[in-house]
């Protein structure tokens, strides 16, 4: 079983100015953190009474738990995501002053953890003093995943319901004059879910054990649970870690290619770099199906819907023949 180490392989490939830009920033996040909790240490009582009239301020450091948040909250939470861009690698994310700002007010915090948003952790020890009331939830925590396990937690079948039954138990604390109402949007939230377990199930019972392989861990989870046999692990931890692949990962991804010893590449289109996009290219050129998935769920689609295309893009792919 390959781990998912952290330390070792997190010292990521930047541009030296990239890199010079970013510590600063987050030192700059600090001290945004700094100055808001001395305002606000003194504004905690007006800060708590204006609180009661409007929605409950909930950060998601992730928009996929932003959407589950908001389908059981409803009109009563104000959701803030910090990921949202499909087209950005979340890997490499660093938080900003604004990042810092939105904790600050959050009633309700929700991360993924496992080490796939360490920032989040910093800048949450960082408000702890302001910020006595705030329920935390952390996915990693829900499903027993820690750092060095692969990150990518919201592709596990499991995921979502453990999150959304902590979030729905939040937002009834948070505010228990609506607790009916997030009581009733959970079991509609966990009852959509369903159609993706049977999609899940129809799958594995088509396809388990089936070669498959892929750029970059994130449908690691969903792979497992349909049974699919993922081939290069290695590579793909170099390539969610922006390390470089040995040769013979490289070497043994291209034969798998080229020979078409797998059913599938897919392909993380939101961790690319040349040598990602070099397999992608030869996936077609030797007509392996690609699909293509992403980290961050994409603007007009909820996260079941999301999930749902992914999984039948997924079943086109492997009835290929
Ligand atoms: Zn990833």
């Amino acid at each position: 079983m390959l781990a998912f180490p952290r330390a070792t392989l997190r010292t990521r490939r930047r541009p030296a100015a990239a890199a010079a830009l970013l510590k600063p920033a987050f030192r700059s996040a600090m001290a945004v953190v700094a100055t808001l909790g001395a305002l606000f240490g003194s504004m905690s009582a007006a800060h708590a009474a204006l609180a009661t009239d409007n929605a409950i301020p909930v950060v998601a450091a992730e928009n996929f738990y932003g959407d589950v948040v908001k389908q059981i909250g409803g009109a009563y939470v104000n959701v803030t995501s910090i990921l949202s861009n499909p087209d950005q690698d979340p890997h490499l994310f660093e938080a900003s002053p604004k990042t810092a700002r939105a904790l600050q007010h959050a009633r309700v915090v929700v991360y993924n953890g496992a080490d796939y948003d360490p920032w989040m952790t910093k800048l949450l020890g960082a408000t702890a003093a302001q910020s006595r009331q705030r329920a935390t939830i952390v996915a990693a925590d829900l499903v027993g995943k820690k750092a060095g396990d692969n990150p990518h937690l919201w592709y596990d079948p499991q995921t979502m319901p453990a999150v959304s039954r902590a979030v729905g138990a939040a937002l009834d604390a948070a505010d228990p004059a609506h607790k009916s109402v997030y009581d009733a949007n959970l079991a509609a939230f966990l009852a959509s879910l369903k159609p993706i377990d049977a999609k899940v199930a129809a799958l594995r019972a088509q396809y388990k054990g089936q070669p498959v392989t892929a750029t970059e861990p994130v449908f690691g989870y969903m792979s497992d649970a349909i049974g699919l046999d993922m081939r290069n692990l290695r590579f793909q931890l170099a390539a969610m870690n922006d390390t470089e692949a040995s040769a013979s990962d490289i070497a043994a991804f291209e034969r798998d290619l080229r020979e078409r010893r797998v059913r599938v590449l897919i392909y993380n289109s939101q961790a690319t770099e040349a040598l990602t996009r070099r397999m992608l290219g030869l996936a077609q050129q030797s007509k392996v199906p690609t699909v293509s998935v992403t980290e961050t769920q994409p603007a007009g689609v909820n996260f079941q819907q999301w999930m749902l295309a992914q999984l039948d893009a997924l079943g086109k792919a492997l009835a290929t023949p």
